[in-house]
């Protein structure tokens, strides 16, 4: 591929130095891209599922070899701290090790026998075939897992894949894909960088588009994706409310509270940014999560022994500092933190009280270290508020009776609930689907349907010879009596209902 002078430039958003420069990919750059990884695709989709999952197996040893290379990569170009760092690859390799031992069965053709004896004799089978070339547009807050985790399953369903990184922090996922040239793979694997515009390519070219990031692009990507009649899968932003009721074991609904609405210092899809309490533990819990946020450390600028870090971009940081302000100014308390941290992009931990949803911060997604709490009379107000958004990412409850808890959690309009555990968990299911109802989503990843959704069905429908089928009845030539008994004939099979069918 011929590059373009360097034109993106990669600072460390901790010390605010050059990190990388990765090039501006154009249109016609993408659609170079994009004509080889077509040319590629038949070859690669001939290999099978199980010379395709050699091949991943490959790529699996050189993602593990290259593990701290790549952890520090995406260290320098996140200013995430070393432990947050460390484990983003291996839960991509868990991902790939789950689709690698059951992708031939998800792919497997089925053969679904007939439901009735209009199409008795005839055998059925369906067909799961890949789209040519996906393409996965990703944000820059887990730039390589949700990267790789949407682009893996695509790559064993057949398809050839053009990811694009996010232009903040591109650096770890270029190299991670460089990695698929240097084990000598089939060339269906290719990263472009650049910003909207390189995306806005990659939805001109692709077969299907995979997208995660803001609700405000994903509208953008879907209007154009409509255009060009190609399927979506967008996972988009979130408000994720963390329910706490009187009974739940409150230290430990405290520390997982706080860890899921900090982890990557807020800054993740499924962040709690909005906790309800029920009344009568109200202060006691605001106790206990101070405790927690305030033995947070974000004072150790080499990544090591340290919780928090700052925000990734300045646009991000005023983002979190408009919304605590705009809680202040109508009412809320401060219980820890709420300012700016000690160092440019960096913002306190911070606990507030006395909220309520005229405020931004309990409206609009956040994406940073802020804990808002907010009383709650019963458990039924407590999922009233909950439900009470725009978005449907995910949820928590934390409850004494996990029984009480799942029913609660079947009432919240939302893809996912995480119950007496933190915002993440579901995150690492990878056996169940992770999806974004009303404004935060459409389709998923994981399970199945994370793989399947990069196929498209073809079921052939084969008359077995020598079975004459009823259906046959319809054929020309109509006539009367023809028609009148065909016309029965589906009452019987179709209808299904005795006494309709009896005339009764
Ligand atoms: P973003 O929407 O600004 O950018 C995401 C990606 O889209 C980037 O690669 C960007 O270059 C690209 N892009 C921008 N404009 C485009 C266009 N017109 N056409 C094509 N591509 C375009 O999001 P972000 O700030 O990088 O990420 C943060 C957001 O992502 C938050 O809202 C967060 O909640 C969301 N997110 C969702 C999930 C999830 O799984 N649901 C996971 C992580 C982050």
């Amino acid at each position: 591929m011929t590059l373009t002078e360097p034109s993106v430039t990669v600072l460390n958003p901790l010390t605010r130095e050059l990190v990388g420069e990765v090039p501006e990919h154009s249109a016609e750059q993408v659609a170079t891209v994009v004509a080889g990884l077509r040319a590629q695709q038949a070859h690669w989709q001939g290999l099978g599922v199980a010379g395709r999952t050699r091949w991943l197996a490959k790529y699996r040893d050189w993602l593990l070899d290259n593990q701290e290379r790549l952890a520090e990569l995406l260290r320098s170009e996140t200013g995430k701290p070393y432990a947050e760092a460390l484990v983003e690859l291996p839960f991509v390799i868990d991902e790939l090790n789950y689709y690698g031992r059951h992708a031939a069965e998800f792919l497997a053709d089925e053969q679904p026998r007939p439901h009735g004896l209009l199409t008795a004799g005839r055998r059925i089978t369906v067909r799961h075939e890949a789209y040519p070339v996906v393409g996965v547009i990703s944000p820059w807050n887990f730039p390589v897992a949700l990267t790789l985790w949407d682009a893996i399953p695509a790559l064993f369903a057949g398809s050839a894949v053009i990811v694009k990184p996010s232009e903040h922090t591109p650096l770890t996922v270029r190299a991670a894909v460089d990695g698929w040239r240097s084990i000598g793979a089939p060339q269906v694997f290719e990263t472009v960088t650049g910003a909207g515009a390189t995306g806005a390519a990659v939805v001109d070219t692709v077969d299907f588009l995979q997208f995660t990031g803001s609700v405000r692009t994903g509208r953008v990507i879907a209007e154009q994706a409509a255009r060009r009649l190609i399927p979506v899968s967008l996972e988009l932003g979130g408000k994720d409310p963390a329910i706490v009721l009187a009974d739940a074991d409150l230290e430990r609904a405290a520390a997982g509270v706080a860890f899921g609405a900090l982890v990557n210092s807020g800054q993740m899809c499924v962040s709690t940014e909005r906790i309800y309490v029920e009344e009568s533990v109200h202060d006691r819990f605001v106790e206990l999560l101070v405790d927690q946020v305030s033995a947070l450390r974000q004072n150790n600028f080499d990544g090591f022994d340290t919780e928090l870090s700052g925000l990734i971009t300045d646009e991000q940081f005023e983002i979190v500092q408009r919304h605590v302000e705009d809680a202040l100014e109508r009412g809320a308390t401060v219980r820890h933190g709420g300012k700016p941290g000690m160092q440019p992009g960096f913002f306190e931990p911070t606990v507030l009280t006395d909220v309520d949803h005229s405020m931004l911060v309990m409206r609009e997604e956040t994406f940073g270290p802020v804990l808002p709490v907010m009383r709650a009379r019963d458990a039924d107000q407590a999922v009233e508020l909950a439900n009470d958004t725009e978005y449907g990412l995910a949820a928590t409850v934390w409850a004494g009776s996990t029984a009480r808890a799942q029913q609660i959690a079947h009432r919240l309009q939302v893809g996912a609930v995480d119950v007496n555990d933190s915002a993440a968990a579901h995150l690492i299911c990878f056996v169940a689907p992770m999806s974004g109802w009303k404004s935060s989503g459409i389709g998923g990843r994981f399970g199945k349907e994370g793989i399947r959704k990069y196929c498209r069905t073809r079921t052939v429908v084969s008359s077995l010879p020598g079975t004459a089928t009823m259906a046959q009845q319809s054929w020309f030539p109509y006539s009367a009596a023809r028609s009148a008994f065909f016309g029965k004939f589906m009452r019987l099979t179709g209808g299904r209902d005795i006494r309709r069918r009896l005339g009764l």
